[in-house]
């Protein structure tokens, strides 16, 4: 079998209104569709987060300069032959270096190494006949769920926390994370205090800081939020001190420390551990290196006993979870208004029930798209 083209297809929906997380916003809802199509008529999709959308359709068709013609079931020659492309190596197999590429776009280089990547694996479910959680060993397909929700939100000056977080627990999940960062630790106490009120001492909150805070600031903020039991603390200190700060706050705190969504490789979620004192990572396959990076950092967590969560994308990263030793919790976007493409643009895919991820038995990672949806919100 040999790999015979490379498409991308940005979508982008318009949100009906402004979230906010701890440093930033954003009104719109975005993701890369991929096709990876082969000769043997088998065609593999990847959804991937939409960040730089523009750069990584780009990138992706130009490097089918580099992966047409290989085995789709190679994925490590063809992870390395993409990732080459970053590096000054003289291997004379690496010339001429893709006009794709410069140090200006790495974080999209990966993204579209990962939108490669998935789509591979795809392919591999699809010619084995195996649902991808299968194939890597794994022997549960229901595995539990947690939503994201909590933002400050435009349209709800008062927060509205209490009725969203009923709206979750009414679809049976016990797990749920808000956000902080973006308020006054004053405000965020009193958002926090509603949200343990609301879901009872039992539920699972987690708390994500989305970079927001200093040292010194996320020091005060855990230990005021501590009371709450949040059952972690995710990226809270500001990106550019994301190790060697982050270790000093895991060392002063009984809350475990979740990160790695940011990160576009192994060796940086390496150094989360090894320096940062993570306890919970989230390496995003749909946003950098796809499922062969994952599993990596996967058996560096599992060795040094970090679990694994992962971010966005369920219906391909819950097959991740489920068949890792360490693998955990899935992240999961139930509320159409936050998440209209997770919501609108599959024919088939994961379900949520329960508050668990249910991965069904197609081949691959089981799920397809809406092209009509594809058309209707190309970005
Ligand atoms: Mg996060």
């Amino acid at each position: 079998m040999k790999i015979t083209a490379l498409r991308a297809h940005p979508v982008s929906v318009t949100l009906p209104a402004t979230f906010w997380v701890g440093n930033s916003s954003f009104n719109s809802a975005t993701v890369v569709v991929v096709q990876v199509e082969t000769d043997q008529g088998l065609t593999g999709l990847a959804t991937l987060h939409g960040r730089g959308m523009k750069t990584v359709c780009a990138m992706i068709h130009e490097l089918q300069d580099l992966v047409v013609g290989m085995d789709p079931m190679a994925h490590e020659a063809i992870w390395a032959k993409v990732f080459g492309i970053t590096t000054s190596s003289p291997d004379p197999s690496q010339r001429p270096r893709s006009a794709v590429f410069n140090a200006d776009n790495r974080a999209q280089l990966m993204t579209a190494l990962a939108g490669i990547d998935i789509g591979v694996w795809d392919i591999k479910g699809k010619a084995l006949n195996l649902p991808i959680w299968r194939l890597l060993g794994a022997q549960r397909n229901v595995l539990p769920a947690y939503v994201t929700g909590g933002y400050y939100r435009s349209d709800r000056p008062d927060g509205g926390l209490r009725d969203e977080m009923l709206s979750y627990l009414e679809k049976g999940y016990t797990a749920v994370k808000i956000k902080v960062g973006a308020s006054t630790l004053e405000a965020d106490i009193k958002r926090i205090a509603e949200v343990r009120d609301t879901i009872g001492p039992d539920a699972d909150m987690m708390l994500d800081g989305n970079n927001a805070y200093s040292l010194a600031e996320a020091e005060r903020a855990i230990a005021a939020f501590t009371e709450f039991k949040p059952a972690w603390f995710e990226e809270p200190i500001h990106w550019y001190d994301s190790y060697r700060a982050l270790g000093k706050l895991a060392a002063r705190t009984h809350v475990p420390i979740a990160s790695g969504e940011s990160e576009i490789h192994a060796w940086a979620c390496r150094d989360l551990v090894d320096l940062g004192g993570v306890r919970v990572m989230q390496f995003d396959a749909a946003r950098s290196g796809g499922v062969t990076e994952w599993l990596r950092v996967a058996a560096y967590c599992h060795l040094h006993g970090v679990a694994m969560s992962t971010h966005h994308e369920p219906h391909i990263q819950g097959h991740l979870a489920a068949a890792a030793p360490n693998g955990w919790n899935v992240e999961t976007f139930p509320d159409a208004d936050r998440d209209p493409i997770f919501a609108n643009l599959y024919t088939v895919r994961a379900e949520l029930r329960d508050g668990n991820v249910v991965l069904n038995d197609l081949p691959g990672f089981g799920f397809d798209v809406d092209w009509a949806f594809v058309e209707k919100y190309r970005g």
